[in-house]
Formats: structure tokens, sequence, C-alpha cells
């Protein structure tokens, strides 16, 4: 039997009512976890909520593969989940019936997942970076980095910096310069047919975002679940695609306490606190909501 039949069908769940229709996208860096620290303890609590109430949880995020799969090990998380700023779909074997997955997609199938891949290969991105520093941008890649390097930048440890090395889809890069330089440096970078957008650091991919892998995901939990209601949780402007996909966006506070000024759409609901914590808050306030009446 299918894992996702077999999490919406046990008895043991009629209690769960609507919120078996509940599916929330996540975004890493600066929301589940904190910014400096990398940890998600403040959200532990409704993290703990959403594993009993058998609640999918889909990590969405600018990260790699294996960055995200050690998260999701410490998370005990068997959800599918989307790497590198919606360059790959990942989804468990036998998590869905294999005919709601799309054909129209490039589709590998490994021993654990099927992957839907909609990024650019990583090769032609640093190619781009490699072409706009010969043009004078003062521009530096993790592919330009060593391992202690991404890790001094990033505050992540050796191990962890060495995963965030391992790309696919998506390069996360350095730049040098004012606001006006880094409009110059987009529209360079647009004109080659390749996206920029921003997190912690700045992202140059291909035409894949958040929002497109959000989008097909939420079409697979349609033809399985029927209708559902879609939560998307970020802090930054690569969410915005992803906020946009689902039903009940959230942004959480940055570090210094504010919204992140350029991530701002009707309906959007804001967290009362920063990263985890205000995650943690604004989840538990969703699931009381969706809690049904005793
Ligand atoms: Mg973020």
């Amino acid at each position: 039997m299918l894992w996702i039949y077999r999490l919406y069908s046990s008895n043991d769940r009629k209690d769960s009512g609507r919120l078996n229709k509940l599916i929330i996208f996540t975004d890493l860096d600066g929301t589940l976890l904190d910014a400096d620290t990398y940890s998600f303890a403040e959200a532990s609590p409704t993290i703990q909520l959403l594993r009993e109430r058998h609640i999918p949880l889909i990590i969405c995020s600018s990260k790699t593969r294996a960055e995200i799969e050690h998260y999701r090990m410490l998370l005990e998380n068997r959800h599918p989940f989307i790497s590198e700023n919606g360059g790959g779909i990942f989804i468990p074997k036998a998590y869905f019936s294999p005919t709601a997955v799309p054909t129209h997609f490039k589709i590998v199938s490994g021993s654990r997942y099927d992957t839907i891949e909609l990024g650019t290969r990583y090769g032609d991105l640093c190619a781009v970076l490699h072409d706009l520093r010969q043009e004078g941008y003062l521009v530096k890649g993790f592919s330009d980095m060593t391992v202690a390097e991404v890790s001094e930048l990033t505050n992540l440890p050796l191990h962890e910096a060495r995963m965030a090395k391992q790309r696919d889809f998506d390069e996360p890069f350095l730049f040098e310069g004012d606001v006006t330089d880094s409009e110059r440096l987009s529209t360079a970078i647009q004109t080659r047919g390749f996206t920029v957008t921003r997190g912690r650091f700045f992202h140059i991919l291909g035409n894949s975002n958040k929002g497109m892998a959000v989008e097909i995901l939420t079409e697979l939990y349609k033809k399985q679940l029927g209708e559902i209601v879609t939560v998307g949780v970020g802090d930054s402007p690569n969410d915005i695609p992803m906020l946009k996909a689902v039903d009940i966006p959230v942004i959480v506070q940055n570090p210094d306490g504010r919204y992140d000024p350029a991530v701002d759409l009707p309906e959007l609901m804001r967290a009362d606190d920063i990263g985890p914590k205000g995650w943690n808050t604004a989840i538990a306030k969703l699931l009381s909501l969706f809690l049904p009446s005793e």
C-alpha cells in the first residue's frame, strides 16, 4: 500500500478531521532554522505536533539534497522535499501512486527517490558566473571557494559546508557592489536566460523556482487526497514564488525583528517572532484554527 494512503486511511486518524488535508511547505535558513545557529529547537513543539497529526512538512530550501537529507534525519521527516530553490523535487519511493507523477517532466528514478529535475545543470550556472567575472562583476560562487571558506562564510561546521558544496541546480554567490551594481548584475544574468534570487546569499539558477516545485507537489497531493489546504513559510525574496503558490503564505521575522520589505503579498500572515520561534507560534496558531471542534 502506498505510504500516503496508509497515512490518511488509518482508523486512529479519524479524529484529525480537516487537519488531514493540511500540507505545510517550509524554507529552512532563517525560517525553520535559526539564521546563526541553524537550530530548529524553538520550533520543536509544533514540529512534534505535526508528526503526531501526520501532517506533511515539505522542506523547500536553497540547500542541497545532502544538506536537506541531514535535516530530514534530525527532524524524522519522511516526506518529499524540494532542493536548491526548486531545482529538484525528491519524492520517496512509493509515496505517491506511480500514475500520479506527471510524465512530462524529466524524472530520474533512483533507489530511494523519484526525482523531478526542474533546474539547469550546475556547470552551466558556474560558467555564467565565470563570464560575469571576466566582465568585471565582483562575484564569487561556492564553487570558487574551499570547504573551509564556505564553512567560515556560512557558520556551518565543516561536514555541513561540504554538503553545501554538493550542488546540482543552483549556485549561491557573493557580490561586491551597491544597489545599482546589483541591478545591473541582475539584468546581465536575466539577459543570458538565467534567474537571480536572494536568500542569505545571491543565487543564480535556471528557470526553476520554489513556486513551480510547490505547484507540482500540490497537484500530486490533490490527486491523492482531493481538496487540500497549503501553507508556506519563508523569510526572504527567494521564498516569494513559494508563498505565491500556497493558500496561506506566512513570513517570519529576520534576526533584527523586522520582516523583509521585499516580501509583501496580500493575505500574508506575519509571524509574531523571529525565525523558528515565529514558525512555532504561527503554525501552532494555524493548527488551532484547523483543529476540528470537539
Ligand atoms: Mg530563508
